[in-house]
């Protein structure tokens, strides 16, 4: 690292990552492994796989879900168009146009951010209330603590009434070291 380097804001995003259609789990990886790997970005936890139930709309395939945390030196909104522009590169069955999304991408949290525009809000208003998210995200960072609820991970989960099948796989996408 470089004295320029040094004297950058480092900060920590937490992102929800999910898939229910093609090869999940390597669609998974590569996301992973491609913003672990963008500027200003650098992989630093990553939850086992959960199998998920969908959550709302039903008549789909069950999901592959995990938490990732990411060190970066991006500002919030360039961090978000970086998972933007990873849901495009990654996101996309290609064998058909308009084919449906193979991976979702949300913001959980940027460090204490609390921030609301058109298109960006952070806390990531569904962290709270799905079992999906908050499972892995108490394997990466239980203590983290919501930060315009003011509750821990932990607790928020302990709280949860929402009752969907949710399967720890009891394996990450991306194993140590990063
Ligand atoms: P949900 O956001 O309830 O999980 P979804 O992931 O299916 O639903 P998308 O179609 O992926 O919804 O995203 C809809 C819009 O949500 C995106 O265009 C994006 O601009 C906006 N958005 C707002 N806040 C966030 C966030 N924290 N992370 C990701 N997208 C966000
Ligand atoms: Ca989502
Ligand atoms: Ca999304």
């Amino acid at each position: 690292m470089n004295s320029a380097d040094d004297q950058r804001t480092m900060h920590l995003a937490t992102v929800g990552m999910g898939s229910n259609l093609g090869d999940r789990e390597t669609i998974l990886r590569e996301a992973i492994l491609w913003l672990g790997a963008q500027s200003g970005n650098r992989l630093r936890s990553c939850s086992s796989l959960y199998e998920t139930e969908p959550f709302g709309k039903t008549d789909q395939g069950w999901f592959l879900n995990c938490v990732i945390r990411i060190e970066t030196s991006r500002d919030l909104q360039g961090f978000f168009h970086g998972l933007q522009e990873g849901e495009d590169r990654f996101g996309r069955v290609r064998r058909e146009r308009w084919g449906p999304r193979t991976l979702d991408l949300d913001l959980l949290f940027f460090d204490d951010a609390v921030y609301s525009d058109a298109e960006l809000t952070v806390p990531h208003p569904g962290v709270a209330v799905r079992r999906f998210v908050l499972e892995p995200l108490c394997e990466v960072a239980p203590d983290l603590v919501h930060p315009s609820l003011g509750e821990r991970a932990s607790s928020l989960l302990g709280k949860l009434t929402e009752s969907s099948r949710v399967v720890c796989l009891g394996r990450p996408p991306v194993r140590e070291p990063y």
